[in-house]
C-alpha cells in the first residue's frame, strides 16, 4: 500500500522538557494505527506535531512528498491541516452555532465550497452517525457522545486523507463510549487512514492494523494487535498492559 505519511527522527521539547526523542513512523493508505501508553508520555504532543500544531526541534514530517513540519509557509500549513483531520477529547464545538453550522462553517469559509453542496453532505454525514434530527440544535442540547459524533462529522466533511483521534472517548460515560467507537469502527471498515490514541485496549485491538506502545518519549514496541496484546516483547509493555487490565477489572460491576 501507498505510504501517505512519514515521520523521520522527530524530536520535540517544551523549553527544557524533552517529550519526544527520535520518533519515526510510516503510515500507509487505509491503515489504522492505535497508539497507547501512559499518561504524559507524549501521545497528544505526537499527534499535534503531525498536523503542524507544534513546532519540532529536529526531524521532519512528510505528507506524500511534502515536508509539512517543520514548515514556515502558512498557506502550505493550512493546506496540510485540511488533509490531516483531528478530533479531540473536548469536542471544541462552537457553542453559539447550530450543529449544522458547526459542521458547514470550515468547508464553506476555508475551502470556499458551495454552501448547498456542503449542507447536503453535512446532512448525509449527520444521518450516518444518527444525528440528522439534531441539525438545528445547539451543542449544549446534545449529550457528550452526540457532540463527539458531531466533531467526527466536522472533521470528515473536510475530506481529510488521515484522521487523528486523540482520546475521543476519554470524557464520556460508558454507554456513550460505545456509540462513538462504533462510528470509528465503521470508518475503519470503509478504509479510512487513522491514527487513534486511546485507553480502550479492547477497542484498539479490534480496530487497529498496528498497535504502538509509547513510553519515555519514544515508541517502545509495535506490532499486529493479536501479537502485541498476547505476546508483548518488552517488559515495559507487559507491565503497562497488566496495569491497564488490572485497572479495568477493578471497576465495580
Ligand atoms: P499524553 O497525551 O501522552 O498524556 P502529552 O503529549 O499531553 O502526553 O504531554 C507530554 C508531556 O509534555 C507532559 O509532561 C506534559 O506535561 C508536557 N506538555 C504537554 N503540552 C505542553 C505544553 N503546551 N507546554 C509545556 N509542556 C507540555
Ligand atoms: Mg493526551
Amino acid at each position: 500500500m501507498e505510504e501517505i505519511l512519514r515521520v523521520e527522527h522527530l524530536h520535540k521539547k517544551y523549553d527544557d522538557l524533552g517529550v519526544l526523542e527520535d520518533v519515526s513512523l510510516s503510515v500507509h493508505k487505509g491503515e489504522v494505527i492505535a497508539i497507547i501508553g501512559p499518561s504524559g508520555c507524549g501521545k497528544s504532543t505526537f499527534l499535534r506535531c503531525l498536523n503542524g500544531l507544534e513546532d519540532i526541534q529536529d526531524g521532519r514530517v512528510i505528507l506524500h512528498d511534502e515536508i509539512i513540519n517543520p514548515c514556515d509557509d502558512v498557506k502550505k500549513l493550512q493546506k496540510s491541516r485540511e488533509k490531516i483531520g483531528m478530533v479531540f477529547q473536548s469536542y471544541d464545538l462552537f457553542p453559539h452555532k447550530t450543529i449544522l453550522q458547526n459542521v458547514t462553517l470550515a468547508p464553506v469559509k476555508v475551502q470556499k465550497r458551495d454552501k448547498a453542496e456542503v449542507e447536503a453532505e453535512a446532512m448525509e454525514l449527520l444521518t450516518r452517525v444518527g444525528l440528522e434530527s439534531k441539525k438545528s440544535n445547539y451543542p449544549r442540547q446534545l449529550s457528550g457522545g452526540q457532540k463527539q459524533r458531531v466533531a467526527i462529522v466536522r472533521a470528515l466533511i473536510m475530506h481529510p486523507e488521515i484522521l487523528l483521534l486523540d482520546e475521543i472517548t476519554a470524557a464520556l460515560d460508558t454507554e456513550m463510549v460505545r456509540e462513538v467507537l462504533e462510528v470509528v469502527l465503521s470508518l475503519a471498515k470503509e478504509g479510512r487512514t487513522m491514527i487513534i490514541v486511546t485507553h480502550e485496549l479492547q477497542f484498539a485491538r479490534a480496530v487497529a492494523d498496528r498497535v504502538i506502545f509509547m513510553d519515555g518519549g519514544n515508541i517502545v514496541e509495535e506490532g499486529a494487535p493479536d501479537e502485541f496484546f498476547d505476546h508483548p516483547r518488552t517488559e515495559r509493555t507487559r507491565k503497562f498492559l497488566d496495569n491497564e487490565r488490572f485497572t479495568v477489572t477493578e471497576q465495580p460491576s
